[in-house]
Order: C-alpha cells, then structure tokens, then sequence
C-alpha cells in the first residue's frame, strides 16, 4: 500500500527496527529499491530531493510509488528530503507525496518551530506525515555545504520543546553524522541519542546513514532510530556501475544494458541495508 511515513515508523517501533529511507536521484532508480525492500518484506521510504522532485516530476513519483506499491505487495511511502521552502513542500503535497521534510535546521530556534508549525498544519489537512530537525547533521547534500564549525548536536530541552511546540510525526538529530560520507565512518555520540531518546516520545531519524558502521547499526535502533537515511551509497553504487558498463560496452548496445547492472547493484546494496535496519538479534 500506498502509506504515511507515521504509519511505518509506528509499525517499527513495535517491532524495534528501523525502516530504511533510500534516495531515488532519478526514476531509473526507484524500482530497484522498491524490489529490495519486497524481497526483504519490509516497508520502505522512498526520498528524493526538491531537486529530484523537479527534475523527474512529482507526479510521475508519486505514480510509480502507488503502481509498485500494489503491484509489488510493499508498503511505500514517498517522502520530500530536507526542503527548507514551505512552497516546495506545497507543491510535494498537493502532488500526492506522504510525506515531507521541513529543514529549518539553520534557523533560529524559534523561526524553526514557526516554520514547522506552518508545514505540519498544511501537511495535516491532507493527512501527510512530517518530519523536522533539530541541530545540524554535518556534510554535504545537494550542493549546500556545512562545515565542522557549523554543526551542533540536538539538545534533548530543546527537543521536548520542539516536538511539543510542532506536533511532528519524526525527528531528525544531529548525533555526530554526516551527509555524502562514504570514504570514513562516523563517531557516532551514542550519549547524545540516549539523553534525546529519554526525553521525546517521537519515532527519531538519522541523516547520514551511509558513513555509520554496520555496528554501530544495532546500537542506534535500540536507542530509538527508527528511519534510517541512506543516499551516499546509491550514488556511489551506481555511479561506479555505470562507469565500468559505459565504459566496457560498446556505443550501439541497448542503453539496458548498461542501465540493469546498476540497478542490480542498488539493489544488492538496498537489500543488504534492510537486513540491518530490521535489527534481527532481538
Ligand atoms: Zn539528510
């Protein structure tokens, strides 16, 4: 089914995993990581970027979420990533997304809680679920750079004020990741999460997910993450694949066969996320 991102994150919460949150950067992509999550039975949060959104259309994702959804037996949701203007975030809804972003990680605390108060009241009106964030995950992500000196952890205070003030469905923390990294692993504050997880009743999300280590994975679930954000690795999968078919196949093959070995490999790495994300060893 076509579902909420609250509705999954709450289904997870009962069973204590995450649900994993891939994103798609174009269409060719996203069937592969509906196929994943298919084969491994779990639901699955399809994200794109404003950017994403723009370039493939928000009404062609929004169709082939729903189309795979039922074809395919998986609970979808479709999820707008990090979008800081309430204008995207319209756009996304009234095209059909489940599920939206509100970014307003760089603002002033109180701007951060106007502008998600604003989102969430239009997102409920059309029964789509919201997530926000609170301190700064560090990286790079569609271009917008934040350095080290930037950053700063969620407060746990601040948090219960956040989620009481807003009325959101997930919140995003900031524990030490960072967006795009792939070459290094996180150090993840695991204190940081603990006192968050001890102070806010709302499903957490980590950003980033790609630079935390497969052992750090467990961890992080049972501290209460409960969607877990991977982009990075996608990239990097695909782009390695293609390189390597485009490369070695000649100019008048089937464009599939250079398209299908990437998505095997988006696939694969999907697969094996999920495996972690469902947290087995309880
Ligand atoms: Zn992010």
């Amino acid at each position: 089914m076509y579902v909420t991102l609250k509705e999954v994150l709450s289904q997870a919460d009962k069973l204590n995993m995450a649900v994993g949150a891939f994103n798609t950067h174009n269409l060719e992509m996203l069937p592969a990581i509906i196929k994943g999550a298919e084969k491994q039975k779990t639901p699955v949060i399809i994200q794109t970027s404003c950017g994403t959104a723009n370039y493939v259309g928000h009404r062609n994702l929004v169709a082939v979420c729903k189309s795979m959804a039922d074809e395919y037996g998986v609970d979808v949701v479709l999820h707008l990533d990090h979008a800081k203007d309430f204008g995207e975030i319209r756009k996304a809804i009234l095209a059909g997304y489940s599920s939206v972003m509100f970014d307003g990680s760089s603002l002033p605390f109180k701007e951060n809680i106007l502008g998600t108060q604003q989102v969430v009241n239009f997102a409920k009106e059309y029964g789509v679920s919201v997530e926000a964030e609170l301190g700064t995950v560090g990286g790079t992500e569609d271009g917008i750079v934040v350095t080290q000196d930037e950053v700063f952890y969620t407060d746990p205070e601040d948090a219960v004020r956040f989620v009481e003030a807003t009325g959101i469905d997930a919140l995003a923390v900031a524990i030490g990741t960072n967006h795009g990294q792939y070459k290094s692993k996180t150090e993840i504050s695991f204190e940081q999460l603990e006192k968050i997880q001890q102070a806010v009743d709302v499903p957490l999300v980590i950003h980033g997910g790609t630079g935390v280590k497969d052992e750090d994975v467990k961890r992080v679930i049972d501290l209460g993450i409960r969607k877990f954000n991977v982009g990075t690795e996608l990239l990097v999968g695909w782009n390695k694949k293609s390189k390597d078919c485009y490369g070695a196949n000649k100019e008048n093959v089937s464009n599939r066969d250079n398209v299908m070995p990437c998505l095997d490999a988006i696939q694969a790495i999907v697969e094996r996320k999920i495996q972690l994300f469902k947290n087995l060893d309880n």
